[in-house]
């Protein structure tokens, strides 16, 4: 899986990082996302797939 995100449209709602804190970061000063990790082990694939439905503005994406 490899993660793909698109900081310019990202609102800095938090629910990636509160879905997957291992993968998914903010920025201190406004609030954007951070990808720690483009390419997450498995174990951490259902959370990502639920940082994606959380995520409003939809800015997260994966290829397999
Ligand atoms: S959930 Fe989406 S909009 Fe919110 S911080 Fe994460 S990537 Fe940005």
């Amino acid at each position: 899986m490899k993660v793909i995100i698109e900081e310019d449209k990202c609102c800095g709602a938090g629910q990636c990082v509160l879905a997957a804190p291992a993968v998914f970061d903010q920025r201190d000063d406004d609030g954007v996302v951070i990808l720690l990790d483009p390419e997450p082990p498995a174990a951490e694939h259902a959370r990502v797939r639920d940082a994606i439905t959380l995520c409003p503005a939809a800015v997260i994406t994966v290829q397999d």
